[in-house]
């Protein structure tokens, strides 16, 4: 969807996002991998020519509290639940949308002529693990100076 350079107004091209996002269903986290593979045993019929490859395997991998956790699912299971796979991927596409919407608005209502890409992120520091000879000793206190 064109953001509203189209003679939309802002408030008009939320209301779309938002009733696209009213409709979305179940929508499952994580990619789908369909793998065929060879067992590598040499009689096998995956190793003819041409190859009958075993599978497909269907893995489903999503990370859960910081962990990849792959599930494997029947090919009836993904029939099943595809739809919801893709209605992630739609719910990412409208959030990026609706993102990207809100920026737009923001520069006009600020006035910004378009959104600066940024300052750039300062330099990363090395995490320090133990005494640093290259960091800056703090300035001495009057009291430690030499009289
Ligand atoms: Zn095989």
């Amino acid at each position: 969807m064109p953001a509203p350079d189209d003679g939309r107004s802002a408030a008009q091209a939320r209301a779309a996002i938002e009733a696209a996002l009213g409709q979305i269903g179940f929508c499952l986290p994580g990619t789908i991998t369909i793998r065929r593979a060879r067992c590598g045993k040499p009689r096998c019929a995956c190793a003819a020519d041409p190859p009958a490859l075993h599978g497909p395997y269907i893995q489903w991998t999503r990370t859960v509290n910081g962990k990849t956790v792959t599930r494997t699912l029947t090919p009836a299971q993904y029939q099943t639940y595809a739809s919801w796979f893709a209605n992630a991927r739609r719910l990412r596409a409208l959030a990026a949308e609706l993102q990207a919407l809100s920026l737009k608005e923001m520069a006009r209502a600020e006035g910004w002529a378009k959104l600066t890409p940024g300052t750039p992120a300062p330099p990363r520091t090395r995490p320090v693990r133990g005494p640093n000879p290259d960091y800056p000793k703090p300035p001495k206190t009057p009291g430690d100076q030499p009289a």
